[in-house]
């Protein structure tokens, strides 16, 4: 080696400078190239330019000191091994170049073959056998080279390459003989000429220097920056550059190549899947001209093929432990490997992939624990459009809610009820509101123009396991709901739209969908999970329906009962509303009794389902007047119904409208400028915990207080409780324990947890409105803002969606450590959507919580990231 700094390193004959620990370095094809070297798999012999080479070279703009004559002697090295020369006229050695960073990452420039073949090169290729192969070969170099180092349009090499086909009256590439290929590489070569100024190099070292120059600079351009940038890849230094002895599928019918898992990627079932193509090179295999077959079938073409092909699988996936993704090339009869690695899957196919390897005893179940991406297992929870479906994508909106939705578009949940009987239906809105509760509960799928991921769209669709996509900039509704428009295309009531709600995407059409499947496979890892978590988890309902799936789910109770969403339903609203237009003590008494008896049935049926599992019931939370009607027309209905002056409503509606809702008269403030609203739903917890408990059943309830933010808001709460629960005992026979806890989602009850804690059995953080008060960001509002933050690097994610663990997360550190200080057996929990996010989840764990709350369908995903959150514990000791 020369200078100080390694810049190559070296794979072959066997031996080779680096492995698989070596991949920052190597990058990921590097690093298993040269540990198949050194696992005596058969791997065409070469070299990899570090990622630090690529560094360096993008910061000073010249190849780093010592590396050309590196370069140089790894090819002296190659050129012994393989017994040819680079650049011989007899006996030519030809390389490829290809890129490989750390992490896979489409975007940078991928692939050049043939580098070395020159016109005087040429004749040794071909061996003065097969000419076609050799100007085959050298037209591909051309086209390559001419196309992603040169920059010359792609098109413009296909325009000769047809130009050549017609003359020859050829039907297909394959069809062309030597002499019309050696044509095709004349005008090439002028094409190079004309758009480049400069004739094509022809000195095999000048092809090889450029080549490795337009990788280096690939690793700067904007797609590559854009994916990076996507999928939040960070601390990467560049790129590897790997330069190998070229090996050809495509020299004569005893050679092919192809593209294997050693596991099935859909289904995960151990078999050997992939597909080949005889006398071809891998851009075949991509380009799709040619059909490929069945790997099964290569030994029919090429005898004991499958064999080696197998047994190399085996020892791959014996060394590596997991699925590999793997592309091969036979030539003249030889198997060789040209690249393995971690192969993507579907997340069915990672459960069955994990479980199975537990089984066979490659893994331990620790390992199978920590494989499985547990966002992933959304997939396996809604239904889902089949992978083999066409999608005609015409907008995108945030992936607020899981899932695949396909029915006809509605424009207002009155139709959505009316015609959903009819069919599927999509809920297509600008934004929704409590009142569409209705017809997003009987809609398929939710589509939104605004709000971001804790929109009230985006909550509620979550809570009900329902598709939804918010926040579709390019969807507008008219302000009458008769149309819409999605970009450029019109949009009526009935037409058939596709959501998915995993990727934001907007189809139009019906896209075709397959059921769920919850394998016994999940339920193994699910179990390995549930042993080795700390957390609890627990779930997000308003329903029995809600309540009983999230059990089934795993759900150990339920952490959030928002019970405002009860006061929607059809039989309640009218009352609700003569409760808040009431105008005296007595007429809103007497609109509370109406709603008492239907507020019991209501918790009757949730203690029900969790029977011996404890329920958190939290009082009233929203502002009075979402409860009333916004509309002209409806607040004449009501009127009428009242026997009221229609302005009188409407004046009504004006007085309890707030120009900061969020921030007004609601929460604990309502509970105590009206307490009889709170009186009459804790009176319906007692008497349906006594109901219940004298059915036999086992009834844990917790009534929890919203938004406070001085202590004295919650003492004087409680006291009215403890005050009315002798009597409450009484009447409702009720003998278990209750017990009274908060909310801690103003920032100012965190700041003050220890006070607070004095007078509460449980905290639950409400992390929505704890980072929306926390940042001072609007949780239905500021979509747009946070896309921009996030885009240009000001905020790291959605503080919606993920924790914002140094601000938000620092009161929750702080309230948990502060009311336990004050109260040690505090029980600590979480039930703002952050529950159900696995990275909010891993610094829930680390900071102590007993539990998160979740949305049903996120369950699952909760427990298998909590167990990973305890695995990580338990490794950093
Ligand atoms: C919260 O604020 O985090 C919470 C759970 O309450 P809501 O979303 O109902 O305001
Ligand atoms: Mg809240």
């Amino acid at each position: 080696m020369t200078g100080s700094t390694r810049w190559t390193w070296f794979f072959g004959g066997g031996q080779a400078d680096g492995g698989a620990a070596d991949r920052p370095l190597l990058g990921g094809k590097g690093a298993n190239l040269a540990e198949m070297t050194r696992l005596g798999i058969p791997v065409p012999p070469g070299f990899t330019i570090s990622t630090d080479a690529c560094a360096e070279a993008a910061a000073s703009g010249r190849w780093p000191q010592g590396l050309q004559e590196q370069v140089r002697e790894s090819l002296a090295r190659l050129e012994r091994l393989t017994e040819r020369r680079f650049g011989d006229p007899a006996r030519p050695l030809l390389v490829s170049v290809r890129s490989g960073a750390a992490v896979s990452m489409p975007g940078m420039m991928d692939t050049i073959l043939n580098l070395g073949l020159t016109e005087a090169t040429l004749p040794g290729l071909a061996d003065g056998g097969d000419a076609r192969f050799g100007w085959d070969s050298y037209r591909r170099l051309v086209q390559m080279l001419g196309d992603v180092v040169l920059g010359i349009p792609h098109h413009l090499f296909e325009e000769r390459l047809d130009e050549v086909r017609r003359a020859a009256g050829a039907a297909s590439d394959a069809q062309l003989s030597a002499a019309d290929l050696q044509k095709l590489v004349a005008r090439y070569k002028m094409l190079v000429r004309e758009a480049t100024g400069r004739p094509f190099p022809d000195d095999p070292f000048e092809q090889l220097r450029l080549s490795v120059d337009a990788v280096f600079q690939s690793w700067n351009n904007p797609r590559a920056v854009t994916y990076r940038k996507l999928h939040d890849i960070r601390g990467l230094r560049g790129t590897a550059v790997n330069v190998q002895a070229m090996v050809f599928g495509n020299r004569n019918d005893a050679s092919a190549t192809g593209v294997c898992f050693t596991r099935n990627p859909s289904t995960g079932e151990n078999r050997f899947y992939g597909e080949f193509l005889q006398n071809a090179q891998g851009e075949d295999v991509v380009a799709g001209i040619r059909t490929p077959r069945p790997i099964e079938e290569i030994d029919t073409l090429l005898p004991g093929m499958l064999g080696q092909l197998l047994a190399i699988k085996d020892r791959l996936e014996q060394h590596y432990r997991d699925m590999q993704d793997v592309e091969f090339t036979v030539e003249d009869g030889r198997l060789y490997m040209l690249q393995t690695r971690t192969g993507k899957r579907t997340a069915a196919a990672a459960v069955r992939i994990a479980v199975d390897m537990v089984a066979e005893g490659q893994i331990d179940e620790d390992a199978a624990v920590r494989r499985v991406e547990p966002a992933s297992l959304d997939q396996l929870l809604h239904p889902g459009f089949d992978p083999a479906a066409v999608r005609r994508v015409v907008a995108h909106g945030l992936p607020a809610s899981p899932g695949a939705a396909c029915g006809q578009v509605v424009f207002d949940a009155a139709a959505a009820e009316a015609a959903a009987a009819g069919g599927p239906v999509i809920l297509v809105r600008t934004e929704t509101s409590p009142e569409d509760i209705g017809g997003m509960h009987v809609a398929q799928g939710i589509l939104t123009a605004r709000g971001g991921m804790t929109s009230h769209a985006a909550v509620v669709a979550r809570g009900m396991g329902k598709c939804c996509v918010s926040g579709c900039g390019e969807l507008s509704v008219a302000r009458d709901g008769s149309r819409g428009r999605l970009g450029e295309h019109e949009l009526k009531p009935g037409d058939w739209l596709s959501l998915d709600g995993s990727t934001g995407e907007v189809m139009l059409g019906r896209v075709p969908m397959v059921e769920p499947q919850l394998s016994g496979d999940f339920a193994k890892l699910m179990a390995w999970a549930d042993e080795r978590r700390r957390l609890r988890v627990r779930t997000n309902a308003d329903t029995p329906e809600d309540a009983r799936r999230a059990r089934a789910f795993g759900a150990e109770g339920i952490g959030l009962c928002r019970t405002e969403h009860m006061f929607f339903a059809e039989d309640r609203i009218a009352a609700v509303r003569r409760m808040i237009l009431a105008d005296n003590e007595r007429q809103r008494q007497a609109a509370l009794d109406e709603l008492l008896p239907a507020q019991r049935e209501d918790f009757i049926g949730i203690f029900t389902a969790m029977d011996g599992l404890p329920v958190t019931i939290r009082l009233l939370d929203p502002p009075l007047h979402e409860f009333l009607p916004q509309e002209a027309d409806q607040q004449e209905a009501l009127a009428r119904s009242l026997g009221w002056q229609p302005a009188a409503v409407a004046d009504r509606v004006r007085q309890l409208s707030e120009q900061n809702p969020m921030l007004g008269l609601r929460g604990c403030r309502l509970g105590i400028l009206h307490p009889d609203i709170y009186d009459m739903q804790v009176r319906a917890i007692f008497l349906a915990a006594g109901h219940c408990e004298l059915a036999g059943l086992s009834v844990i309830p917790e009534i929890m207080i919203p938004l406070v933010g001085v202590t004295p808001e919650l003492s004087w709460l409680r006291q009215r409780i403890l005050e009315r629960e002798p009597e409450l005992r009484k009447a409702s026979g009720f003998k278990g324990r209750v017990l009274i806890g908060t909310m801690i989602e103003v920032p100012r009850a965190a700041l003050t947890a220890a006070s607070i804690a004095a007078h509460a059995d449980f905290f639950s953080f409400g992390t929505n409105d704890l980072t929306q008060m926390g940042l001072g960001l609007s949780r239905d509002d500021t979509g747009p803002v946070i896309a921009h933050y996030v885009e240009h690097g000001l905020l790291e994610r959605d503080p919606f969606a993920s924790i914002d663990v140094e601000g938000v997360g620092r009161l929750v550190h702080l309230a948990t450590a502060e009311g336990r200080g004050a109260k040690p057996h505090l029980k600590v929990g979480v039930c703002g959507e952050h529950g159900g996010d696995p990275a909010s989840i891993r610094f829930f764990d680390r900071v102590g919580l007993d539990y998160v709350s979740c949305s049903p369908f996120r369950v699952p995903i909760a427990r298998l990231a909590a167990a990973q959150a305890a695995l990580e514990a338990r490794a950093r000791g």
